[in-house]
């Protein structure tokens, strides 16, 4: 397996596969990666003649006082894992490479980024838009595959492919979970024993509210108040946002027509989590 640092390399790369007609699956992450990165990847594997991943703890997506510095980061581990799964390549530049000093071109999704994450996170996405833009055009995947785990980041990228007219299929692969329902995220390492069996009640939540439609309930605000105060109940947890939104535009909606999607971010301690299901009239 190849390990590239450099933007002209991996772009080489690619241009060598894309000369001889191959194509090229690419799994942008942040690293430390767990099973749930590793099902993205296996998903991407027949897809396409290559599997590419980044690793790159992105900068610009994070705000002031947010966790840069102490993101996880195992690179051998990460090597060792992607490399039993069918990678063939992995492209993990340093920020000034993809940050020069001069740096100063974003990439603004707007509206869809105006809530949720977006609201609580501001300049998330722009960061986000922008890293994966500069990805698209270094590897030139064919396919790319993100995860519903983070459902805002995958509806924006999709806004951003299609509004950019980007030569990309963006694929979705649906939350992958731990046994006990907790959805896997690198941050989840940052759990102390007892915050991590209180994470849980994003998982009970989502599924609560799943049941509570199962069974009529068509009022966003009734199912709002009513994970709130579950959420409530569980020490150490602290509501971000709970919200109900319309699956594609991710407008907030006041009834369950047909699908919606309830997202929930939640701070356990201080480690702020996210986790969203689609809910079924
Ligand atoms: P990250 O390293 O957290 O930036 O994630 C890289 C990719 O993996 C993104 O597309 C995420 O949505 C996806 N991902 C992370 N955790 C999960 C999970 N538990 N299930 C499915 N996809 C995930």
């Amino acid at each position: 397996m190849e390990i590239i640092r450099e933007i002209q390399a991996m772009k080489e790369w690619v241009r060598a596969a894309r000369k001889k007609g191959e194509t090229v699956c690419l799994v942008p992450t942040m690293g430390y990666l767990h099973e749930g990165h590793l099902d993205l990847m296996r998903m991407g594997r027949p897809l396409a003649d290559h599997l590419v991943i980044s690793i790159f703890v992105n900068p610009t997506q994070f705000g002031a006082g947010e966790d840069l510095d102490r993101y996880p980061r195992d690179l051998p581990r990460d090597i060792e894992l992607s490399e039993s799964v069918g990678v063939e390549c992995i492209f993990h530049p340093e920020a000034s490479e993809m940050y020069p000093p001069d740096y100063c071109t974003y990439v603004n999704v707007e509206n869809i980024t105006s809530g949720l994450c977006g609201a609580s996170r501001p300049g998330h996405f722009r960061g986000v838009a922008t890293v994966v833009a500069k990805l698209f055009n270094i590897v030139e995947p064919d396919i790319a595959i993100f995860g519903e785990k983070d459902y805002q980041q995958l509806a924006v990228l999709k806004k951003m492919v299609e509004d950019l007219n980007m030569n990309v299929q963006i694929l979705a692969h649906p939350t992958v979970r731990e046994n006990d329902g907790l959805a896997m995220s690198s941050r989840n390492k940052y759990l102390t024993p007892e915050q991590r069996k209180n994470a849980l009640v994003l998982f009970w939540t989502l599924k609560a509210a799943r049941e509570r439609v199962k069974q009529g309930e068509r009022s966003a605000a009734v199912l709002k108040s009513e994970a709130a105060t579950m959420i409530e109940q569980v020490p150490e947890c602290t509501i971000d946002y709970v919200d109900i939104v319309d699956p594609v535009l991710l407008t907030p909606l006041e009834r369950i027509e047909d699908r919606a999607v309830m997202a929930l971010a939640v701070k356990v301690g201080t480690t702020r989590l996210i986790d969203n299901m689609t809910l079924e009239a």
